[in-house]
């Protein structure tokens, strides 16, 4: 039998089974024939509650729990369960799409061998989100190409599909919207942003000095967010360079006090992975590797 046969047959089984329930729904009906079946006005319930999903396989379900003599509370909980998921995705795609990820990038993808000096149990210990759920910040630190910003947006991603709120920013984006947000009389709404979800990643912090008003800025949603809910944070410079990085050291130290009272830092002291392939032509040439 074909796969279009199989598909037909399907259907038309479907149809006699709806059919035969319609009539075992009418049986007691009193109305005339053209009040809507039971199953009709299910689908209409459906539909005014939006469960699409639902009303989709409704047809397939009630066919599959008449063909396996399934409880009415099966049926149902099949059903509500497709409908159930269905909202589920979408609610992650649209925390996913608020969150604005530059890109995807999961745990699972990073190789840890890569990467020897960084401790697995810390970062198994990340994974589990516990650090959400208390509030810690966790501080990724380390030369360019070491999945710094890899790691900490698989970190914003996990507690995303976890149902948390997030939200991904650089340093710098954080800096101008603020300022700009500022001029326009709009800071203390614009705040919101980086001070409403779970976790709020804030990458690169460190690749450009920062003058007084945008350390100020960096300041401000630290101490906002100081004990409140986690800041998932990326740099190059170790917190020594820091005073160079803020203009007013009294800000850095304020900002450094905030950030790490309560913090998982990882030192990241490896090689580029973005340079590995380069590296390992250099050895097998004899000569030497280039650190990135
Ligand atoms: P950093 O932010 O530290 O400069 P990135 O996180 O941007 O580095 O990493 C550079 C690129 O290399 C990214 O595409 C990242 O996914 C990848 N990468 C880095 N380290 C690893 C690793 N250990 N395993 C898999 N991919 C990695
Ligand atoms: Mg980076």
């Amino acid at each position: 039998m074909s796969a279009g046969n199989a598909r037909t047959d399907r259907a038309v089984q479907t149809r006699a089974a709806v059919r035969a329930q319609d009539a075992r729904d009418d049986e007691h009906a009193t109305l005339s024939t053209s009040e809507p079946s039971a199953y009709q006005r299910l689908r209409e319930h459906l539909a005014y509650l939006e469960m699409t999903a639902a009303a989709e396989h409704l047809a397939d379900e009630l066919d599959r729990g008449m063909r396996e003599k399934a409880s009415p509370t099966q049926v149902l909980e099949r059903l509500l369960a497709i409908e159930a998921d269905a909202t589920r995705a979408r609610r992650l795609r649209g925390r996913l799409r608020f969150a604005r990820y530059p890109i995807h990038k999961t745990l699972a993808e990073f190789d840890l061998d890569f990467q020897p000096s960084l401790d697995r149990k810390v970062l198994a210990e990340l994974s589990t989100l516990r650090f959400v759920e208390e509030r810690r910040n966790v501080i990724l630190l380390g030369p360019p190409g070491v999945g710094k910003s890899h790691l900490a947006i698989a970190l914003g991603i996990a507690a995303t599909e976890a149902g948390y709120r997030t939200y991904f920013t650089s340093a710098a984006d954080l800096v101008a919207n603020l300022q700009s947000a500022h001029l326009e009389g709009t800071a203390t709404y614009k705040m919101r942003t980086y001070t409403g979800p779970s976790v709020l990643v804030v990458d690169e912090l460190g690749y450009l000095p920062l003058d007084q008003a945008s350390a100020n800025w960096i300041f401000q949603m630290v101490s906002r967010r100081y004990e409140k809910a986690s800041i998932v944070l990326t740099s190059n410079r170790g917190f020594g360079d820091w005073n160079q990085v803020f203009a007013d050291p009294v800000v850095a130290s304020a900002i450094v006090d905030r950030l790490l009272h309560n913090a998982t830092v990882i030192n990241i002291k490896g090689h580029s992975y973005r340079m590995r392939r380069y590296d390992a032509a250099q050895q097998a040439k004899g000569g030497r590797a280039m650190v990135a």
